[in-house]
């Protein structure tokens, strides 16, 4: 039986990517290996959001090019963002490299692998040296994402609703990677999510760039109601569907629909993660994002009413081209303001063929770490407090299993998306909703006892 290796970088939609592409090795015949040296085929699905991920997959599949040694005809494709925007340029970086499949060909990975397996053992593809290279643009590819691994499944399973974004941000890489927003259809979305419930699966995360802009493109508005919020009620229907998570929404199209949709729907979580970016209207427009500051304070200030207690985590870049103290100091108020309960800080580094990247006021990497721990302390400061308020509370835990780092203990989130670390049975918690009180909190997790029902 033939082997496939995956190495995936970047975020959820990449990791949800791969286990499409496995799946449909796995229905050709292939076992997924977790070692690469005993693979016939070897894939990395790549990132191009910063510089450093692209480094490293690049240095990685380098490395990787040793196990010819073992076994002359063993096949190394590239996917993704990385394929995307520099197509036959890697063959130049990584000259052992077999395929490039850009974001739209994943559902053609299987074949090109076997169609290069068989030129391989019929010598034709070293002697000749034609690597595939496919990145153009495919209708209806986003249809294509929508099987699981067929395994044991966790208890939380990220679905993909759409591709693509079209806001054009000047600091981010993805809608020249990922192309223009496609939809799903909500029925299909729908089906998948059915699937997954039959096997176990006990919480949906609804993936998309932008993922409340969902279907504006394709699919009408009903009673007033945008597409994403006729999908969120849809997959709400689903009786084994315990909890719905999505990500990541952006401030344009967060409507008062969506908002609303937290007051009728029980299963939609206590969290949302919902990037700020900065709280300055000058770099806000510089960005090309299309809101004001106050526009998105107001919109986490009505979800909290809508929503008591709910948990919002945020993205923020500082030091982004022309960023004053000033500009700095009013994302540091929004901050303050909003009372994050997370927030993913970067630095801003640039992206080559991104408008940022040619940008004037350029800051020195030296002020940019300044403003980078001074966000992080003033976070973290908070993150603790509120964490520490928990403690002596009851709060209710999907148990997702064995603790990653402590195969001893149970781990489980939160509703408002906290970790929590617990005693019990796996076997019999795994995938049950139930109460932990909260007894300890190490920062950014909590300790508690499952609290006998
Ligand atoms: S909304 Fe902006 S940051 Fe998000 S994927 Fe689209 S262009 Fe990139």
């Amino acid at each position: 039986m033939p082997k496939v290796f995956f190495k995936t970088f970047g975020c959820q939609m990449n990791e949800r990517d791969s286990e499409q592409v496995a799946q449909m090795f796995v229905e050709r015949g292939f076992t997924v290996t977790p070692q690469a040296d005993d693979a016939d085929v070897v894939l990395m699905n790549t990132c191009s959001v910063r510089d450093q991920a692209e480094q490293k997959a690049l240095g990685s599949m380098r490395h990787l090019g040793k196990h010819r040694k073992k076994n002359p005809n063993i096949v190394y494709g590239m996917m993704g963002c990385m394929a995307q925007s520099r197509g036959d340029q890697l063959l130049e970086e990584v000259p052992h490299l077999d395929l490039v499949a850009g974001t739209q060909k994943y559902h053609r990975v299987v074949d090109h692998c076997v169609d290069l397996m068989k030129a391989k053992e019929e010598a034709q593809m070293d002697d000749l040296r034609r690597p595939i290279i496919d990145v153009d643009e495919e209708e209806d590819s986003q249809n294509t994402i929508r099987d699981h691994v067929a395994k044991e499944h966790g208890v939380t399973e990220f679905v993909s609703i759409m591709q693509g974004c079209n806001m054009k941000c000047t600091f981010c890489i993805v809608p020249y990677t990922r192309g223009p927003e496609r939809a799903r259809p909500i029925a299909e979305i729908v089906d998948e999510c059915k699937r997954l419930g039959d096997q176990g699966v006990r919480e949906v995360t609804l993936l998309g760039q932008i993922v409340n802009l969902y279907g504006r493109h394709e699919f009408p508005k009903v009673d007033g109601k945008s597409p994403f919020v006729q999908l969120l009620e849809a997959v709400h229907e689903l009786d084994d569907i315990k909890r719905i998570r999505f990500t990541s929404p952006h401030p344009i199209g967060y409507k008062e629909d969506v908002i609303e949709a937290f007051t009728y729907l029980p299963k939609l979580v206590d969290h949302v993660h919902f990037p700020m970016q900065s709280g300055s209207d000058r770099i806000l427009k510089a960005m090309h994002r299309p809101y004001k500051a106050q526009r998105f304070i107001d919109i986490c200030d009505r979800m909290k009413e809508a929503r008591p207690g709910i948990a919002i985590s945020t993205d923020i870049i500082v030091g982004f081209p022309g960023e004053t103290e000033e500009d700095y100091l009013e994302t540091r108020k929004a901050v303050e303001h909003v009372q994050f309960d997370q927030a993913f800080i970067f630095r801003y580094s640039k992206r080559k063929d991104t408008p940022a990247a040619e940008m004037e006021g350029q800051l020195s990497e030296r002020v940019k770490e300044e403003r980078n721990q001074d966000l992080l302390q003033l976070v973290n400061d908070i993150v603790q407090r509120k964490n520490s308020e928990l403690i002596g509370t009851t709060q209710e835990v999907l148990c997702e299993g064995p603790s990653r780092y402590n195969k001893e203990t149970l781990t489980g989130r939160t509703s408002t998306n906290r970790i929590v670390i617990f005693d019990g049975d796996a076997e019999r918690m795994a995938g049950q909703l139930f109460k932990v009180k909260i007894t300890e909190s190490t920062g950014y997790t909590l300790y508690g006892d499952p609290v006998l029902q």
